[in-house]
């Protein structure tokens, strides 16, 4: 991976630290986690405009943005479950949050039930998997 620019990096890092206090997430105990993380999506953002999510492979990474917004960050699966497999945005302990996803995904089978201690934050797109309405 190439060295991110700095832009990129403030950008990310801006939206980081603000996507955690929005969603009632913490960073990842092991700061090292966190850093790649925001580095790989400040590449993506050099790399294609958008800072698609690291932790995926992409075959042609403009495609899967024509195809869909669903990867980039925050992700479909952090607005409607607040499950992040990148371990960005996570329990204190650095589990990722898995109470709110169906228990047939593979992060429930990975890491069993783990909490959300703030149920009342975050899950923006929470009506798209429940039916609830946005209004
Ligand atoms: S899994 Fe989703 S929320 Fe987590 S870093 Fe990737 S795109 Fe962002």
């Amino acid at each position: 991976m190439n060295q991110p620019s700095e832009k990129s990096l403030k950008r990310m890092r801006t939206y980081v630290q603000k996507y955690w206090e929005k969603t009632g997430t913490s960073p990842h105990p092991d700061k090292e986690v966190t850093e790649a993380v925001v580095m790989g999506l400040a590449a993506n953002i050099d790399e294609v405009g958008r800072p698609l999510c690291p932790c995926n492979f992409y075959p042609d990474k403009k495609a899967e943005l024509e195809r869909s917004r669903e990867w980039v960050c925050a992700c479909d699966e952090m607005k409607q479950w607040k499950y992040c497999h990148c371990l960005l945005f996570v329990a204190p302990d650095g589990s990722p949050i898995t109470e709110h996803l169906p228990e047939d995904h593979e992060g429930r089978q990975i890491y069993g039930l783990v909490k959300d201690p703030t149920p009342d934050k975050g899950r923006e797109a929470r009506f798209k998997v429940e039916g609830e309405s946005d209004e």
